[in-house]
């Protein structure tokens, strides 16, 4: 595979999780590259020149620096071919492509796209610890060597997630993960390790989560079911699928597209509900299940997986809850959105501001910079 520009640091063998991204300017045409003794990503040094021929494995003695001490912590070099805060744009096909009798919002196109634009600038907990990133962020490369396993941590993941923040789910399936691995399950959580606990002793792994006895007691259960009536693995139908107790449409149709490529209906969340009826994309309802039902009469099937994503990540960075950032939101700047908060999109940006804007849950530091030119 050849692809440049991203990488991302895991530690497989050790104790500290270390998940970044680094920059390179080069292409690289391997997939992966195991270096040892690597501990920052300051220490690692990656240019053409040390790329064997032959494999994937840069041997140890084209290392540096070469002072590095002989541990046992290893590094796998990842080099993934999708940001995951990158969404395709709708193009004027895919307008084309809806049925007259289709009733699609007016300019949904334009306010999808500025979405699109703002996301690719700025990371948000759910592009790095959401739950599709879990089982990749707790056991790497799971998704290729065990997919059933990988299956089985996205249930869990999803099933963990509902009132609780990305952050601490992601803690939570780490804690439930490495605590399994020290028990002696290779695998670490699977379906075939979590059910020699007790109900009590999931609930201790993830005592951080929102109602986490409930969801204890749900996972046992779950877990019971799968094992009877589905084989140990995660059914292939929404139907099935929601017959797990805790799991509703939503948790469904992720599970659907993340552990099986299939693209039945559209996952909406709290952010999708809220967003999709502030912008009259749907009509006002309690029901998420309505707005999913709405969304799909009109929205192409190919954005059904990307709007997760797309929207949690703008609805936990930029369009906040109760604390909207109208002024760096391109949406007010570019009157797409009549929610706008005119007093903020007004207001010049400040010293004060910026930095209230730096703490948020994303690194704004680009859309910031972009927004000051624009305006
Ligand atoms: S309310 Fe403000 S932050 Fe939210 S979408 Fe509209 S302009 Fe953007």
């Amino acid at each position: 595979m050849t692809v440049a520009k991203s990488k991302r640091l895991r530690e497989v063998n050790g104790t500290d999780v270390l998940n970044k991204r680094v920059k390179t300017e080069e292409t690289l045409s391997f997939e992966s590259i195991t270096i040892p003794n690597i501990k920052h990503e300051s220490d690692l040094i990656i240019t053409p020149s040390i790329k064997p021929e032959s494999d994937s494995v840069i041997p140890s003695n084209k290392l540096e620096p070469d002072s590095i001490s002989n541990t046992k912590k290893y590094l796998t070099v990842e080099i993934e071919d999708k940001k995951p805060n990158v969404f395709a744009k709708v193009t004027s096909d895919d307008v084309d492509s809806i049925p007259s009798t289709c009733k699609a919002p007016p300019k949904w196109s334009e306010l999808y796209n500025e979405v699109v634009a703002m996301r690719s600038k700025f990371l948000s907990p759910v592009d790095t610890m959401g739950c599709e990133r879990i089982p990749e962020g707790i056991s790497p490369n799971v998704a290729k060597t065990n997919p059933r396993v990988f299956r089985f941590q996205l249930l869990i993941s999803l099933m963990l997630s509902s009132q609780t923040k990305d952050e601490v789910n992601f803690q939570a399936m780490r804690n439930l993960h490495s605590g399994l691995m020290a028990l002696g399950h290779k695998d670490g959580l699977s379906l075939e390790s979590i059910v020699t606990l007790s109900e009590g002793e999931i609930d201790a792994f993830i005592s951080k989560v929102g109602f986490h006895r409930k969801k204890a007691a749900y996972i046992k259960k779950a877990c019971a079911i799968l094992q009877s009536n589905f084989d140990s693995d995660i059914p292939k139908n929404i139907t099935d699928i929601v017959t797990l107790p805790g799991v509703g449409p939503k948790m469904g149709f992720l599970l659907l597209q993340r552990g099986w490529n299939i693209n039945d209906g559209i996952g909406v969340d709290v952010h999708i509900h809220r967003l999709a009826q502030m912008w009259g994309w749907v009509a006002k309802s309690e029901k998420p299940e309505s707005t999913r039902t709405e969304l799909e009469s009109w929205l192409p099937k190919k954005f059904w997986g990307d709007i997760n994503p797309l929207l949690v990540g703008f609805g936990q960075v930029i369009c906040v809850p109760k604390a909207s950032n109208c002024d760096i939101c391109t949406l007010g700047i570019n009157k797409l959105c009549k929610s706008s908060n005119k007093k903020l999109l007004n207001a010049s940006m400040t010293d004060a501001r910026r930095a209230k804007l730096l703490k948020g849950r994303g690194n704004l530091t680009e859309l910031i910079t972009e927004i000051e030119d624009l305006v």
